[in-house]
């Protein structure tokens, strides 16, 4: 098989392509003839299965090293589709750190219809023993969680799941396959917000399920099918156009975190920088024991007697000033007043959220610039 990076460049050919475009065409038909009564098809209604969609499906299950992949309408529909596997009376162990859409579908949908949670800090094996019951069907967990990048590397947790016969999900919106592939480390279904780096343009919302093996992707593939919540034609071909890039623009976001990282190093009133793929910040050693890099988030903590959040945030020019991560251009967003504003002062306190935390998504643009940008809205920013 070809390297990861060929493959990324490299959709699967479609079978009916026979005009030599070499890029997989925009399937629209919805419907697809049967050559007679009784023929065997490869494809005969698109929610049950689109040409376009497929290969963006196939190549997403080789680059994680798959059986097969599921891509849909968002990434919220694909950890629908993960969990929708599960029935009334399952327990599920999460991280307690997850995002916040995925405790929302958790606890004010799921719970509804049934299934149990309980969320434990998936760094401690200790505390993910101690939550299994005897309903418990799986741990839901993020290697690289948002906004303080903790690190819960995937072989501890799958090893623990497999001794206790459960499922390891895992949500590797954070890293993308270029960077780790849970399913090489025991994981046993992975999702994708593909809204994030592997559509990575800001311009299409997409989400991803990849099964290790067959009997848990036939679950999943019902899922799709029943429910329905697919990926459009035109979104599978963004997707698969943002995929090619996928290693070329992580490369030029993590080359850009560091130099900023090592600018804010440098000045005084930052508290505390956030970014385990910097050898001398939490989270480096766990991090590199499985995965290649750190992706282009980070965070840091403003001193709030020194400098002012918001000011800070409202005077970056390069920036902008919005939610979402792992596009081409840079964003910034205080978690406080956005991301976790659902949050009471004292939750967000108990997540470790303080008001002077900003998170920083990177994009690829000339460093210097990006450096020069928070330069000038920190002097702006000074009390
Ligand atoms: C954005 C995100 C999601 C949700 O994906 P959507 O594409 O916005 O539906 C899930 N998990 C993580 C880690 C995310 O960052």
């Amino acid at each position: 098989m070809a390297g990861f990076n060929t493959r990324l460049v490299h959709q699967p050919k479609q079978g009916d392509n026979n005009t030599g475009a070499v890029a997989v065409p925009i399937y629209k038909a919805t419907t697809f003839a049967y050559p007679k009564i009784g023929a065997e098809v490869k494809y005969d209604y698109s929610r049950s299965g689109n040409p376009t969609r497929n290969a963006v499906e196939e190549q997403l299950a080789s680059l994680e090293g798959g059986s097969r992949a599921f891509v849909f309408a968002s990434g919220m529909a694909a950890i629908h589709a993960a969990l929708a596997i599960f029935e009334a009376g399952d327990h599920i162990i999460i991280g307690d750190q997850i995002y916040g859409g995925t405790f929302r579908i958790v606890y004010q949908y799921f719970q509804q219809r049934g299934l149990e949670f309980t969320a434990v800090d998936t760094r401690d094996q200790q505390a993910v023993a101690g939550a299994i019951k005897s309903n418990t069907k799986a741990v839901y967990f993020e290697p690289v969680t948002n906004p303080l990048l903790q690190v819960t590397p995937v072989a501890g947790i799958a090893k623990l799941a497999h001794e206790h016969g459960l499922l390891a999900i895992v949500d590797n919106t954070f890293l993308s396959p270029y960077l780790l592939r849970p399913l090489e480390y025991g994981a046993d279904l992975v999702v994708h917000s593909a809204t994030k780096y592997l559509a990575g343009h800001s311009d299409v919302s997409a989400g991803a399920v990849i099964a290790k093996d067959a009997d848990l992707a036939d679950r999943v593939y019902f899922v799709q099918n029943a429910i329905g919540g697919i990926l459009s034609p035109e979104d599978a071909n963004e997707l698969a156009r943002g995929i090619k890039t996928l290693f070329l623009r992580l490369d030029r976001q993590m080359e850009n975190v560091l130099a900023i990282v090592g600018f804010l190093k440098k000045q005084a009133g930052i508290d505390k920088i956030y970014y385990p793929g910097d050898p001398d910040l939490a989270g480096y050693e766990d991090l590199f024991k499985e995965a290649k890099g750190a992706g282009g988030v980070f965070s840091c903590e403003l001193d709030d007697g020194v400098y002012d959040p918001v000011v800070f945030v409202n005077s970056l020019q390069i920036f902008g000033l919005a939610v979402s991560l792992g596009a081409v251009e840079s964003l910034v967003e205080l978690p406080s007043k956005m991301s976790h504003a659902e949050l009471s002062a004292k939750e967000q306190l108990a997540a470790g959220i303080k008001p002077g935390l900003i998170r920083f998504a990177v994009g690829i643009e000339d460093a210097a610039d990006l450096i020069a940008d928070i330069d000038q809205a920190l002097a702006k920013a000074k009390r």
